[in-house]
Order: C-alpha cells, then sequence, then structure tokens
C-alpha cells in the first residue's frame, strides 16, 4: 500500500472504537525486542529526551489518582520500557522494573519512585545519583502558566512534595 500525504494518510487509521487494546500482563512484561543501540551520542540524546518525558509524566499526574489512573501510569511505565528504542538500555531498565516496580498511587510516589530508578541507571553507568528531593522543582508542570480552561485544574494542582509508598 502507497504512503501519500493528504486525506488518504488517515485511512490506514483503524477507529479506535473499532480495536481492542489488551493490556494483559504478557504484553505490559514481554521482552524488548529493540536492537541494540551501538551509537553513544544518539543513545545520550535519547536517554536525556525520554528521562524528561518520564519525569514530567510523573510531575503532571494526578495528586490523588483513580484506581485507572494508576493502572494508566503502570501500564505506560511497562510499556515504555519493553518499546525503549535502545534495546540493551530497555532489557536493563526492566530488570530495574523487576525490583522496583512502578508506585502509583499518587504524584509524589511516582515522582519519588521514577527519580530512583533513574538513579538506578545512574549508578550502572557510574554517574553521580541526583538528589530527589529536589525533583519538585526540577520537574516544574509549568501547570500554573496555563491561561487556559475555567482554571479548575490549576487550582486542584500542588505543588510537588516527595512521599513513598511502603
Ligand atoms: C529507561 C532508560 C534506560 C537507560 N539505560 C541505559 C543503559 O542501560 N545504558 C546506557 O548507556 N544508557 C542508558 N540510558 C541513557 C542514560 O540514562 C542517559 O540518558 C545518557 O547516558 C545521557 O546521560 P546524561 O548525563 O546526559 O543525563 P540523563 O541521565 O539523561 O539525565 C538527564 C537530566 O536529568 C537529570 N537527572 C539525573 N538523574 C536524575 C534522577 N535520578 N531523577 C531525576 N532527574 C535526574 C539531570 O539534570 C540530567 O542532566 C537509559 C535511558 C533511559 C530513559
Amino acid at each position: 500500500m502507497s504512503r501519500s500525504h493528504s486525506s488518504s494518510y488517515t485511512s490506514y487509521i483503524i477507529p479506535a472504537s473499532k480495536e481492542e487494546i489488551p493490556v494483559e500482563n504478557e504484553i505490559l512484561l514481554g521482552t524488548a525486542t529493540a536492537p541494540k543501540l551501538e551509537n553513544a551520542t544518539l543513545k545520550a540524546e535519547l536517554g536525556n529526551a525520554a528521562w524528561k518525558v518520564l519525569h514530567t509524566t510523573m510531575a503532571k499526574f494526578p495528586d490523588k489518582p483513580t484506581k485507572d489512573d494508576s493502572q494508566a501510569l503502570k501500564s505506560f511505565v511497562h510499556l515504555f520500557a519493553r518499546l525503549y528504542p535502545c534495546g540493551e538500555c530497555a532489557r536493563h531498565f526492566q530488570k530495574i522494573l523487576e525490583k522496583f516496580p512502578p508506585q502509583v498511587a499518587s504524584r509524589s510516589t511516582a515522582a519519588a519512585w521514577a527519580c530512583h530508578v533513574h538513579n538506578e541507571v545512574n549508578k550502572s553507568l557510574k554517574k553521580e545519583p541526583f538528589d530527589c528531593s529536589k525533583i519538585g522543582d526540577f520537574y516544574d508542570c509549568g501547570c500554573a502558566d496555563d491561561e487556559e480552561g475555567d482554571g479548575k485544574d490549576k487550582d486542584d494542582f500542588k505543588q510537588l512534595e516527595l512521599e513513598k509508598e511502603g
């Protein structure tokens, strides 16, 4: 099937209502299949960007998530690990997740957990650990800058304070 720009592009997309999205453990915890990423510069750039997404996701996660929210975050982290496009990083990160499963009960526990697992990767790469007590300032979600909407979300969003589950 040839691809071209314009409206024909969208014809490959299966409507969400018709597609099942299975998230069983088999899918979430399956073996990472990306090839080894040899280029050190690309690996570092990818890592930088990916950590930014992961930490900012935690900084924007609800303070009091629903069960659904927490489940979605847990699934996201496992799929993030499985599909991470540096194969050896992905397989290493999956081992870290086995030891330190995602903590998703609140924004603060999720942010503390992400900082911890990033430090586990730092440790294996012989890098200095990051001071996780600073994470709230470092990944400011920027929510207060958002002037759009009715301000409800803004009011609900409190400064990140760290705590750990269990
Ligand atoms: C899931 C994952 C697994 C990876 N596995 C490997 C691997 O096995 N081998 C490999 O060579 N590379 C791996 N990488 C890449 C590696 O972690 C770095 O991204 C890369 O080496 C570039 O490092 P950096 O010093 O620029 O800072 P990065 O580690 O990319 O961090 C970016 C910035 O985040 C901040 N930061 C540092 N530590 C923390 C923390 N604990 N919490 C919050 N913020 C922090 C610092 O300001 C830092 O400059 C992985 C990346 C990811 C996302």
